[in-house]
Order: C-alpha cells, then sequence, then structure tokens
C-alpha cells in the first residue's frame, strides 16, 4: 500500500512525525496515488487524542486529519521538534483543546509562519471549572507543584483543562469544530455539518447511559491519579480527589496521606490508574490500603489505531464508566 516516493518522503522527515505521517498516509481516504491525493486534500492538524478523534469525526472524506503530538506521547510531556514544523506549514487549519492544555503550540505556531492556517480552540464558549484547592491543611505541602503544574495550566485556581472528559462538553467542543471547519473550508459544509450531527447524537446517547449507571452513586468521591476528572464527576453527580496535579510529578508524603485519609473515609473500593506510566506510587498506595486498582482513561495518550477512529471516544469512556462503578464496589 505504500509507494515508495511516500516511503522516502517518509523516511527523509524521520524523527517524532513519523508515526503521525504514516498515521495520515494509511488513513487517506482515496484510492488513487496518495501524494496526489493528500496534496489535493484540505489539511487539518489537531493537537491529542480527543480533539483529533472529534475533529476526525466531523471531517469525514471532506479533509485530512493529522495529529501533530505522535502516538504514545501526552501533551503534557510533549517536546516539539523542527520536524512538526511541517504538518503546520502544510495544513489550512489546527484544532486545539485550548485552555492552556497545549503549552507548547503558541511558539510552534509562531515558527511555522503559516499565514493562512486557520486555528479552531474547541474550548471556545465551554463552561469551566477551576482547579480545586486541598484545602489550607494541604494548600502548603501542594505548594511544591506549582513549579511543574505552570507547563500543563494546573496551577491552583487556574481553569482546569480537562473538559473533553464531559461527553457534553464535548458536544460544544465538536460544533466549534464543525464551525471553524465551515467557515475555513465552505466547499465541504454540508459534509461537516452531517458529520458532527452524526457524532453528537452519538455523544448524546453516551451522556444519557453513564448517567443512569452512575445515579445510584450520586455524592460519592472517587480518586483518581491526576487532576483529570472534575468535569466527568461534575456531569454524573461525583466528586473527584487526585493525588497529583500533573501525571509527570511524584506524590509528596502529604499527597499519599491525603489520598489514605479520604480511601478510609469514603470507604472507595479502588484507586483510579491510568494507563500510561507514572502510576507506581499509586498502584504501591492502593496495596498499602488494601484497595484494588482500576483503570480511568483520560484519553490524553493512545496508539496510532486508537487515534484513527472516532468511536475510540465512546469506547473508552463507556469502559471507564464501568470500570469506575468497579471502584465503587460494584
Ligand atoms: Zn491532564
Amino acid at each position: 500500500m505504500r509507494s515508495p516516493a511516500g516511503l522516502q518522503e517518509l523516511l527523509k522527515r524521520a524523527g517524532v512525525v513519523f508515526g503521525a505521517l504514516l498515521l495520515a498516509a494509511c488513513g487517506a481516504p482515496r484510492q488513487e496515488s496518495r501524494d496526489a491525493a493528500a496534496d489535493k486534500a484540505f489539511k487539518v492538524v489537531t493537537t491529542f487524542l480527543p480533539i483529533t478523534l472529534f475533529t476526525r469525526a466531523v471531517a469525514g472524506d471532506c479533509a485530512t486529519v493529522t495529529p501533530l503530538i505522535p502516538a504514545g506521547t501526552g501533551p503534557h510531556d510533549f517536546q516539539a521538534k523542527p520536524g512538526d514544523l511541517t504538518a503546520l506549514r502544510q495544513a489550512r487549519v489546527l484544532v486545539k483543546n485550548g485552555l492552556e492544555m497545549e503549552g507548547f503550540l503558541d511558539k510552534l505556531v509562531a515558527s511555522a509562519g503559516n499565514p493562512q492556517l486557520k486555528v479552531i480552540d474547541s474550548s471556545r464558549g465551554v463552561t469551566t471549572l477551576e482547579t480545586e484547592n486541598h484545602g489550607d491543611a494541604h494548600g502548603k505541602e501542594h505548594g511544591h507543584h506549582d513549579d511543574h503544574g505552570s507547563a500543563h495550566g494546573h496551577d491552583h485556581g487556574a481553569v482546569n483543562p480537562h473538559i473533553w472528559l464531559d461527553p457534553l462538553r464535548a458536544v460544544q467542543q465538536v460544533e466549534t469544530i464543525r464551525d471553524g471547519l465551515i467557515k475555513a473550508d465552505p466547499s465541504c459544509a454540508e459534509g461537516y455539518r452531517r458529520n458532527a450531527a452524526a457524532y453528537t447524537v452519538q455523544l448524546k446517547q453516551l451522556n444519557s447511559e453513564i448517567a443512569s449507571q452512575l445515579k445510584p452513586y450520586t455524592g460519592k468521591t472517587f480518586i483518581a491519579f491526576h487532576d483529570f476528572a472534575p468535569y466527568f464527576a461534575h456531569r454524573y453527580g461525583l466528586k473527584a480527589e487526585y493525588l497529583v496535579d500533573v501525571p509527570e510529578i511524584n506524590p509528596s508524603p502529604a499527597d499519599l496521606q491525603r489520598v489514605a485519609a479520604e480511601v478510609k473515609r469514603s470507604q472507595l473500593k479502588a484507586l483510579l490508574s491510568e494507563p500510561q506510566e507514572g502510576n507506581r506510587s499509586f498502584n504501591a498506595l492502593a496495596k498499602d490500603l488494601g484497595v484494588k486498582v482500576v483503570v480511568f482513561d483520560p484519553m490524553e495518550t493512545a496508539t496510532e489505531e486508537a487515534s484513527r477512529d472516532p468511536s475510540t471516544y465512546l469506547k473508552l469512556m463507556r469502559r471507564n464508566a464501568a470500570d469506575l462503578r468497579q471502584a465503587f464496589g460494584q
């Protein structure tokens, strides 16, 4: 399926864009020569998994969608390389989550110097929640996180960026992406409208399902590894606690004590860990407390395969809800 010319091109651009390009190439919908198709296509670049999935859902066959962040890397620890500029230079539209989730992006866009690039901030108009403070007893111990947290906008008192984990806020993101794509590429307006409508129906259905599944647990607290869950919790009448602000940092002894106390208070049966690395301290803590660890995927990283299919979001959210019920002891 790979033409020699395409392969050569890929090898030339070896480095972090390799995966993204390979992915874009394999996902090209047209059967004609891929290079020709790629040249003609309306090119859209996205940042991390949920944004890629929402954009692919809306774009359908109207545009080619290329994620900027390679598979297996999260927006927290993404380091741009010069090759990343190629995708931005060729794209007409860049879609981001916004709310400072993609802290690396502004500089990268400026370096790309692409005057025709339109940026869609999918968080526009979405009601946000502030990152919660753990209270006076913990405020001091948490001060050391600020250095790291600022890279992700996770400082206490800052806006929490994880809006995509609420399916109804995801609907708003999809509608904003739809409107931005129609504006940038009116020739496929009908397609964008139809695709967005179909995906929105599925997101609303997902929301009703999760709402009825989690209804018996209204008011309960769950504990996540990093601070990704407030929008999800808020939507379904739950409370979200967390061990650390962002996934890269190691918890302090005070963090571990706070979580241990919360597990005892709430009689939680499990801690929610994440599929990526960085959970070792969490697993050890769960063992100490005699509770299980179940996975809740905040979708900040993904495999290439997962990022190709917009239904990945629906699948992972259904699994998250099911695993959460396990954490509550079901
Ligand atoms: Zn995060």
